[in-house]
């Protein structure tokens, strides 16, 4: 949903509302004492910013929800006016915050909330029953069209005043307003769930990832068992790449300093970009992005149109600066390596190489479970973009052509596209409903351009090709973060690191076990046999905390008759089979990706 029409709905005006009878609350609690800063609705619910002569405490928090049930129950009518400048002075006096605010408004080009706005705006309040606020809604009439039991507040944070770090800390309290209890008890399960979900702390209990304070913050360290799945993700990709008709290319990780003024990136993208290193008297740069390179593969030689489409495919490790507050988890990292690859094709053959693009991203995407896709597809910006409008037409109508065979829902972004060329980008929902931006499809009609791109016709001219950018998984380390928290660790049986933990109950089964254990191994299977004198239930309890797919559990009445009990991660118990039986049931699991 776009902002604007988020402002229009009654969720909107709920959870402003909502904010407003917090803020009457917070102001009773401090009388002359609390500063008012600002109060938006967010998605999912809204807060307030206050100044406070101290801390709040979680009994506080419940002390205001409680006083906020008072005030819905008084039904109180929502006014608006509008007001002067000098007027709106003197109902603010001594809101050094709100005073900050008029300040803006009067000058215009600054709304309510700090934000830059186009139209100077009128000066507008709002109140109800003892409470006013600088506003300029909307709101419900009455304070008793809030649901009491669909608002719930939900914690207190610091925030920076107009996120300035060198303006006051002020005090965030955080809540959330729908319309019905059974909404509200859905969203706080979605919290809790996204929680345990953490893909920092998954990664930490599966042993998966880690990021040391010695190597440096947003530097991903992968462990043997993240790293198993990172292996196994990228095996199967590339065995794709091969059968899609890609060619495998490296490239080193610095390159001279011309090349990154020719590609422009130390002119547009130079502030994610590390500074240079020197060697012989010329400066190096960290790769920020793959693209140079591979041109440089394509110009190594005369290319014919006979010889399009050329397909480079490379895992290539990036570096790019975020600023250290923005750093998260394997989502925001400033060494990355994308599944990257770039297209060189003829115009005619151009529309079958989006198709072709397209359906091998679905394809890679639902492979590893991620069912509800969403495209967006961003068209040109006339301010900004480079090439003549022509040139965008085909390309643009390619994507869309596509994304309507593909069958996917989508949606156009007017305007969005960077000012190379239009893009697809395509977003999965995860278990939890949640948009996570994965793959991209980008064409470029600025580096062909800059560096010379030709190709022979049959006409003998030289022609320029179309260039593509594309990652399907996108950076790995976003990709893995996304893939934890979607399955909330219990991955696929194909991609998880352990597949078996063989359970025998006493020593004296650690015999056959092992035996087992060599069986199962030359079969391909990942496993580990639990030989420790810990009791069945402990160790079964221990393997279902690290998700592994199936405890296979090994005692007398088994050994007697050469059979395994098999135990699912799900606490389902599929009882005594044969070795082989078991086999044939994880190959099928296996090979259909469950
Ligand atoms: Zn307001
Ligand atoms: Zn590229």
């Amino acid at each position: 949903m776009t902002k604007k029409n988020y402002e229009e709905t009654e969720l909107y005006r709920i959870r402003h509302s909502s904010a407003h009878v917090m803020a009457q609350t917070v102001m009773e609690m401090f009388p002359g004492e609390a500063k008012l800063a600002i109060g938006p609705p967010i998605a999912d619910g809204f807060y307030y910013d206050f100044d406070l002569p101290r801390s709040l405490t979680p009994e506080d928090l419940e002390l205001i929800e409680s006083r906020m049930r008072e005030i819905i129950d008084g039904d109180f009518k929502f006014e608006t006016r509008v007001v002067s400048a000098e007027e709106a002075r003197e109902i603010f006096e001594g809101q050094p915050y709100k005073l900050e605010l008029i300040e803006g408004l009067e000058g215009g080009g600054v709304d309510e909330y700090g934000e830059p706005t186009e139209a100077a705006p009128e000066i507008t309040v709002y109140t109800h029953d003892t409470f006013i606020d600088l506003c300029r809604g909307p709101h419900l009439e009455r304070t008793g069209q809030i649901n009491p039991a669909a608002l719930k507040l939900l914690n207190v944070a610091g925030a920076y005043w107009r996120g300035d770090e060198k303006r006051p800390m002020l005090q965030r309290i955080y809540g959330t307003a729908w319309k019905t209890n059974e909404e509200l008890e859905h969203h706080l399960w979605k919290l809790e769930e996204a929680k345990k979900r953490d893909h920092r702390v998954l990664g930490r209990e599966l042993d998966l990832f880690s990021i040391s304070e010695d190597v440096g913050p947003g530097l991903i360290l992968w462990h043997p068992k993240g790293a198993m799945v990172r292996k196994l993700a990228e095996d199967f990709s590339r065995e794709e790449h091969e059968k899609a008709g890609y060619d495998f290319v490296y490239t080193p990780h610095i390159g001279k300093a011309q090349l990154w003024e020719t590609s422009g990136h130390l002119d547009w993208f130079a502030d994610a970009m590390y500074p240079p290193l020197e060697i012989e008297q010329q400066k190096y740069y960290l790769k920020p992005m793959n693209c140079p390179f591979h041109i440089q593969i394509y110009k190594s030689k005369t290319r014919s149109y006979r010889d399009l489409p050329v397909r480079y495919a490379e895992w290539g490790t990036v570096y790019r600066y975020e600023r250290s507050g923005t750093l998260h988890g394997l989502l925001r990292v400033r060494g990355l390596t994308q599944d990257d690859a770039h297209l060189f094709c003829r115009p005619d053959q151009m529309p079958e190489e989006i198709d072709r693009t397209l359906e091998f991203s679905l394809h890679i995407l639902r492979s590893f479970g991620f069912d509800q896709i969403h495209a967006y597809l961003a068209t040109r910006d006339p301010e900004k973009a480079a090439g003549d409008p022509a040139q965008w037409e085909a390309p643009t109508q390619a994507l869309q052509d596509s994304l309507e065979r593909s069958g996917l829902p989508y949606q156009i972004e007017e305007a969005e596209a960077t000012f190379y060329g239009p893009k697809i980008d395509l977003k999965v929902k995860d278990a939890l409903d949640r948009e996570w931006q994965l793959s991209t499809i980008q064409f470029d009609f600025f580096l062909p351009e800059r560096f010379g791109l030709a190709y022979v016709g049959k006409d003998g001219q030289e022609h320029q090709p179309y260039m593509i950018h594309r990652a399907l998984m996108g950076a790995m380390e976003r990709f893995f973060g996304t893939l934890i928290e979607h399955h909330a660790g219990a991955f696929p049986v194909w991609l998880a690191p352990v597949q078996v933990i063989l359970i025998p109950i006493a020593d004296r089964h650690v015999e056959y076990a092992q035996g087992v254990a060599d069986q199962l191994r030359e079969a391909g299977l990942r496993i580990e046999l639990d030989d420790r004198s810990e009791r069945m239930n402990a160790k079964i309890r221990d393997a279902q905390l690290q998700k592994v797919p199936y405890m296979l559990v090994m005692g007398d009445r088994e050994i007697e008759v050469g059979q395994v009990s098999v135990r699912l991660r799900s606490e389902e118990n599929l009882g005594a089979m044969s070795i082989e039986g078991f086999l044939e049931r994880a190959k099928t699991d296996i090979e259909e990706k469950k």
